[in-house]
């Protein structure tokens, strides 16, 4: 099994990355965002409850992604040969979070890998994708707001992980193609 973190703020391409690498290596894909999104488009309680949040770039509150990330490993489990997770963890609790749930299931996170590029880069890549995602939070206001809860948190997910000895800083900018090779042979170097 190979268990991957994909961390980075907004618009560093986690999620492109995350698809191609969920491709290459047969993983599952766990996308809070994408849930969160999802649970928000088809109007369910838990959806209605945190659409204000998202909509405006908050974070949601732990226990309510924890919950919705918990019920995905558990329905996905068995099916892949690990997980790429993106978008959670997003602060050091839920770094813990993610690794006492994957202890306990006999799992480990591989490689955490830290996506960056410069702010000005990320806001013209999102407002760029604002122009398509059709994502209420892809716009000027909401961008600068969440790049600011993203930098107050990140320090802590940096620690976490290189505490372990699993941090690996991955430069975002470029092609996503570029980007994408010098994250396989990050991968490589470790299967
Ligand atoms: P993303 O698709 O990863 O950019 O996430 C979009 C939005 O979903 C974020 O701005 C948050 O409102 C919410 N969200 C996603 N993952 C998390 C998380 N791990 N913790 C808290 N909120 C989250």
């Amino acid at each position: 099994m190979l268990n991957l973190v994909i961390f980075g703020p907004p618009g560093s391409g986690k999620g492109t990355q995350a698809a191609h690498i969920k491709e290459k290596y047969g993983l599952l894909h766990l996308s809070t965002g994408e849930m969160l999104r999802h649970e928000i488009a088809s109007k369910t309680a838990l959806g209605l409850e945190v659409e204000s949040l998202v909509v405006s770039g908050q974070l949601v509150p732990d226990e309510l992604v924890t919950e919705v990330l918990k019920k995905a490993l558990a329905e996905k489990m068995s099916q892949g040969n690990g997980f790429i997770f993106d978008g959670f963890p997003r602060n050091g609790e839920q770094a813990q979070i993610l690794e006492d749930a994957l202890n306990s299931l006999n799992l480990d996170i591989n490689i955490a890998i830290n996506l960056t590029a410069s702010d000005t880069e990320l806001i013209k890549r999102i407002l760029l994708r604002g122009e398509t995602s059709g994502r209420a939070d892809d716009n000027e206001i909401v961008i600068k707001e969440r790049l600011e809860i993203y930098r107050k948190n990140v320090s802590d997910l940096i620690s976490f992980y290189q505490k372990l000895g699993k941090l690996n800083e991955v430069d975002g900018e470029g092609t996503p193609q570029e980007v994408f090779e010098r994250i396989t042979k990050l991968i490589d170097k470790h299967i």
